[in-house]
C-alpha cells in the first residue's frame, strides 16, 4: 500500500471511532456537569435497606425529601463486609478485584486472609484494582479515609493524604470531627473525598436480630450521627460544597438454631479444608475426594445450593478468580451451614443475624440515601448495584475514573441538571 492511501484511511478511522465514542453517553456527553467540588461517603456497616421503616428518623427523612434515594443497594456476591467495602471504593467485582471473601486463601502466596489479622489487612496483594482514593490522588487531588476497607495497605504504592488504621474504639462523634476537619483545613492537606465508618448498627443485628429493640435503637443512633454531621457540615460551609453519600455494605437477615445444616450428615468433614465460613461455604476438597463430596452435597441439596467452581452462576462475578476454591455452598436465606462439632460446641449458635447469603436477597440489600448540591430533590430510583458507586464518585469528583465493572449510566438519573 502506498503512502497516500494510508493516511486518509487512518483519519476516517479515527474520526469514525471517534465519532463512535462521542455517540455513546460517556461522562461529559449527556451527563449534568457537577458544581460541588467535595464527596463524603459514609457508611453504617449491615444497615438494610427497610430499617429506616423500624423507627423514627428526622434526620434520614429529611436527606431523602431534598436528596435521592433508592429502593436499596444491592451488595456484590458474598454479602459479606469486606469484598463490599472493596467493591464500593474499586466498582469491581470480587473476580475482578481478587476479594472474594471476609477469609480468602491464595496459593501463590501461600497466605490467609482473615478480618482480624492485621499484617494481612495492610498487605496490598489481597487488594486488585484502584480504590477511589487512588484515583482521587492520581487527579492531584486529596482523599481522607476515616476507616474503609482497603485504606490501611499502600495498594499501588500509594496512600490517600489522610487515613486511620482500623481503631473500632474510636468514638463515633470523633470520627465526624477528623473528617470535618479534612473536609475544611483551608490547607494543602484539605481533603476533596472523604470517607467515614460506623460498625455499631452490624453489631447489634448480629446479636440481637433484625426486628430487636436493640437494633431500633442502633438506627436512632445511626439517624442522631447523621443529625450531627448534617449541623458541622452546615457550620463549616460544607453543605454547599460536597455531595453526601450514605450507604451500607449489605442488610442482615435473622438465622436460628431451628435452621441449620450439618455437614457430617453428608460429607466426612474431614474431606474438606473450609476458606470462607456460612452462610457461604468456600471449600478446597482433600484429594482424590471432589466428586465423591460434591456428588453427595448435591443429593441432599435442601436449604442450601452447591456448585463447583466452574458452575458457580456468571451472576455472582466470583467463579473467574484464582482464590474461589473448588465448591462453594449456599444457604437458603436464614439457614446456617456448619460442622456438628461446631453446633455442640456452641448452645446459642446460631442465633440474632447473619449476612453472606445470595446477593438477590432482599434481606441482603443495603441502604442508599444521598444528598448535595450535583444531586436530585426528592428522588427515589429502583435498587442498584453498589459497584457503580465508584464511577458516581469520581464523576462526581470530575476525575478520570479507572476501569471498572460499574457504570455511571446506570446512576446519571440521579444527577440534577445545573
Ligand atoms: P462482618 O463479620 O462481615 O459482619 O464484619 C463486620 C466487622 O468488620 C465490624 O464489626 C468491624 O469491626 C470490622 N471491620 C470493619 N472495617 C474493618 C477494618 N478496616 N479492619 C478490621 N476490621 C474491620
Ligand atoms: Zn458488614
Ligand atoms: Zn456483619
Amino acid at each position: 500500500m502506498s503512502r497516500s492511501f494510508r493516511t486518509p484511511f487512518h483519519l476516517i478511522l479515527v474520526l469514525t471511532v471517534g465519532i463512535g465514542f462521542l455517540g455513546c453517553s460517556g461522562p461529559g456527553v449527556d451527563v449534568p456537569k457537577p458544581q460541588a467540588q467535595k464527596v463524603l461517603l459514609v457508611s453504617f456497616d449491615g444497615f438494610r435497606h427497610d430499617y429506616l421503616s423500624k423507627t423514627n428518623t428526622p434526620n434520614f427523612d429529611q436527606l431523602i425529601e431534598k436528596g435521592v434515594s433508592s429502593e436499596g443497594l444491592i451488595p456484590i456476591f458474598p454479602s459479606k463486609t469486606f469484598p463490599n467495602y472493596y467493591a464500593i471504593a474499586t466498582g469491581l467485582y470480587p473476580e475482578n478485584s481478587g476479594f472474594i471473601g471476609n477469609s480468602m486463601y491464595d496459593s501463590t502466596m501461600n497466605a490467609r486472609f482473615t478480618m482480624g489479622d492485621r499484617d494481612q489487612v495492610e498487605n496490598p496483594q489481597w487488594y486488585g484494582g484502584e480504590p477511589i482514593w487512588n484515583t482521587v490522588e492520581k487527579a492531584g487531588k486529596k482523599a481522607g479515609t476515616m476507616f474503609w476497607v482497603g485504606s490501611e495497605a499502600p495498594i499501588q504504592n500509594m496512600r490517600p493524604t489522610h487515613w486511620k488504621s482500623y481503631d473500632g474504639s474510636m468514638p463515633d462523634s470523633a470520627r465526624i470531627d477528623t473528617v470535618i476537619k479534612w473536609l475544611n483545613y483551608g490547607n494543602e492537606r484539605e481533603v476533596d473525598l472523604s470517607t467515614l465508618y460506623f460498625s455499631f448498627v452490624d453489631s447489634r443485628g448480629h446479636r440481637y436480630g433484625t426486628d430487636s429493640e436493640e437494633v431500633k435503637a442502633a438506627i436512632k443512633k445511626a439517624d442522631d450521627l447523621i443529625g450531627y454531621l448534617m449541623e458541622k457540615m452546615e457550620e463549616q460551609k460544607l453543605t454547599s460544597n460536597t455531595n453526601l453519600l450514605i450507604v451500607s455494605d449489605h442488610g442482615m437477615a435473622d438465622v436460628s438454631r431451628e435452621r441449620i445444616v450439618v455437614l457430617d450428615e453428608m460429607i466426612d468433614p474431614e474431606d474438606v479444608e473450609m476458606i470462607e465460613y456460612s452462610p457461604s461455604v468456600m471449600m478446597n476438597v482433600r484429594d482424590q475426594k471432589m466428586d465423591e463430596v460434591y456428588d453427595a452435597l448435591k443429593a441432599n441439596e435442601e436449604h442450601f445450593k452447591v456448585y463447583k467452581k466452574e458452575d458457580i452462576p456468571d451472576r455472582f462475578h466470583l467463579k473467574d478468580h484464582y482464590r474461589v476454591p473448588d465448591l462453594l455452598m449456599v444457604a437458603d436465606v436464614g439457614y446456617t451451614i456448619n460442622t456438628r462439632a461446631y453446633f455442640e460446641s456452641r448452645e446459642n449458635y446460631p442465633s440474632g443475624g447473619a449476612h453472606g447469603f445470595d446477593n438477590q436477597a432482599s434481606e441482603m440489600h443495603a441502604l442508599f440515601v444521598a444528598k448535595g448540591p450535583d444531586l436530585k430533590e426528592g428522588f427515589r430510583m429502583k435498587a442498584f448495584e453498589n459497584v457503580h458507586l465508584y464511577e458516581l464518585m469520581a464523576h462526581l469528583l470530575q476525575v478520570q475514573p479507572a476501569n471498572t465493572d460499574g457504570s455511571l449510566d446506570s446512576v446519571k438519573v440521579l444527577l440534577k441538571e445545573h
